[in-house]
């Protein structure tokens, strides 16, 4: 069994090597893995991250990198790690030891002992982590669990171990607007839990802000659901049906009883309302379009600058 290790980095020069070292010897001392190889994807970090994964990879030429020419975000980074890597198993893992290896272990045993196609680590508790992103997280499984086909269990992680044909599936969805944990539900396949205690991140700092994780979790509900398009519809039907029944009283109570229908105020409320679902059924609209734009234009997830793989002389991959 050879293990892949897939780590997205950016911005992680104080820990990388910590982490590489801790990891590699839980990997050494597993006993369902032969063989290991990493694949950190140096996501365009603006610090020495890359000199360091240099370092690394001088004296274990099992730990391969590949560096992108900017920052593409960690679902790029994902990506590509997955594309890179050779192993039969693959694990993707934080760079930032939030990711406790000591569950390396009990993951490669379900899947080698249990047949479990991929096993995803899954937080206890969220102790250390700010009260206010852990309450709108939950809240956010929560509708997008209602919302949307693929069922995506709360306080889950990237942290995943997988099978070389669970990992070939989800490369298969090549979609430019990748939300991995949506994919992961997605493919289906066989798949087991453990749970463990947040770890909090010991150096370095997250790399995510409250506008990046809004942003992160419209990507996920555009991606795996269109139930946002349906409300904007049934909205605008509903308020037709309304608008006309209102209309026909209006007429029925100025020709059959000839009252004279006053209410400037009705007027103006019903104008700002109408106005108001029309540009947020438009809003609902455009962001399926911007995403459909971006993948019409069928861009490369990433680009990569250099990597341990390319024979630097004829740029060619070996
Ligand atoms: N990461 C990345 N590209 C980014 C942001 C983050 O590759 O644009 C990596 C980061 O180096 C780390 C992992 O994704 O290995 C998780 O990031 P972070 O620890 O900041 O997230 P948190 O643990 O706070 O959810
Ligand atoms: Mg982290």
């Amino acid at each position: 069994m050879l293990l892949s290790l897939v780590v997205p980095c950016y911005n992680e020069e104080d820990i990388i090597e910590k982490f590489y070292k801790i990891t590699s010897q839980y990997v050494r001392e597993n006993k369902h893995i032969n063989d290991y190889e990493f694949v950190f994807i140096n996501d365009g970090s603006k610090d020495r991250t890359l000199e360091k994964l240099k370092k690394i990879n001088s004296f274990d030429k099992k730990a391969r990198y590949v560096s992108f020419s900017r920052n593409f975000g960690k679902e790029a980074a994902i990506y590509s790690g997955l594309q890179h890597s050779k192993g039969d198993l693959i694990v993707l893992m934080d760079a930032d030891l939030q990711h406790p290896p000591y569950l390396l272990e009990e993951m490669s045993r379900k899947i080698v002992e249990e047949s479990y196609d991929s096993v995803g680590a899954v937080r206890a508790d969220r102790k250390g982590e700010n009260k206010i992103r852990a309450y709108l997280s939950k809240k956010f499984y929560t509708f997008i669990n209602s919302i949307s086909d693929v069922k995506m269990e709360a306080n889950s992680t990237d942290y995943r171990m997988m099978t070389r044909q669970f990992v070939d599936s989800v490369l298969s969805l090549s979609e430019y607007n990748r939300f991995t944990k949506g994919i992961f539900s997605w493919v289906g396949y066989n798949n087991a839990t453990i749970k463990y205690e947040n770890v909090e991140r010991e150096l370095g700092e997250s790399k995510w802000n409250f506008f990046k994780l809004l942003k992160y979790s419209m990507e996920g509900i555009i991606s795996f659901s269109t139930v946002p398009l349906m409300i904007s519809s049934l909205l605008g039907f509903l308020l037709c049906f309304f608008s006309i029944l209102i209309f026909l009283i209006f007429i029925i109570k100025y020709f059959v009883f000839g009252e004279i229908v006053k209410g400037f105020l009705t007027l103006i409320c019903s104008i700002f309302l109408l106005g108001g679902v029309q540009l947020l059924s438009i809003g609902v609209l455009g962001q399926y379009l911007s995403k459909a734009y971006l993948e019409v234009k069928n861009r490369p997830v990433y680009i990569v600058k250099e990597s341990s793989d390319i024979n630097e002389k004829n740029k060619k991959y070996i």
